[in-house]
């Protein structure tokens, strides 16, 4: 293999390693923000959950003192009944006392009702409130893993870089400045492609049969692949 060849796949390597981890530190934001959005949807049900709970007891609380003033108006009507003179004053009063009774029982069915609802709401409501902790203790650990993860990756990132740099320099001029042209035309970072069943192995194009017999003569000199330009190399190991 061409010596060119091998450095220009030292350059790939690093450049596809550093695209790699940047594209990694790039995306930690966005992985963060997912995270905290799935919890923050879970704090607006657990709130939903506790203002249902809130307007049932509210409601629980009505009903009872609804049936509080019904009785107080029942007592009240009993002594008037014991003053009534007329069977018209007995039947209206015995009238309102029975639709008074009648509502206190009725609201303390839907009392009741209210009650069981409440204590399953009740039960919702601790249950999510358990979740949601272990859920934001979960999350508080992803993050800083995450952070942790991302602060590796860009320790590697200037290690590599600096190293990338220092090639840079050892690479004759002519080379890198060629591989940088190529590099630049393809956003997969794939400058080097092998030459394989007669086809570039990049672009899948077939190579033209007097440029395959040149590669396959002299390996040694540096080809270039003449549909998408990357260079290309021939590696006589490996059955053609
Ligand atoms: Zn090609």
């Amino acid at each position: 293999m061409p010596q060119e060849i091998e450095l220009a796949q030292q350059l790939q390597r690093m450049d596809r390693q550093l695209a790699q981890l940047e594209a990694e530190i790039r995306a930690l934001p966005k992985r963060i923000a997912e995270l905290e959005k799935a919890l923050e949807a879970h704090e607006r049900r657990l709130e939903a959950d506790q203002a249902s709970l809130e307007a049932n007891q509210t409601e629980q609380r009505r009903l009872s003192r609804e049936s509080s003033d019904h009785r107080e108006k029942i007592g009240k009507l009993k002594k008037q009944l014991m003053q009534a003179t007329t069977q018209e004053q007995l039947t209206a009063f015995q009238h309102e006392i029975d639709f008074c009774e009648q509502q206190i029982a009725a609201n303390e069915e839907k009392a009741f009702r209210l009650l069981e609802e409440s204590e399953a709401q009740a039960e919702t409501v601790k249950e999510a409130a358990r979740a949601l902790a272990a859920e934001k203790e979960l999350v508080e650990k992803r993050k800083q893993e995450a952070q942790a993860l991302s602060e590796e990756d860009r320790k590697k990132g200037v290690r590599l870089y600096r190293e990338r740099q220092q090639l840079g320099k050892e690479v004759p001029p002519k080379l890198l400045e060629h591989y940088e042209k190529i590099r630049k035309r393809h956003k997969d970072g794939v400058v080097v492609a092998e030459c394989t069943d007669g086809s570039c192995s990049s672009c899948m194009m077939t190579v033209r049969p007097a440029l395959l017999q040149m590669i396959r003569s002299n390996p040694e000199k540096l080809y270039c692949c003449e549909s998408c330009l990357r260079m290309l190399y021939y590696n006589p190991a490996r059955p053609a």
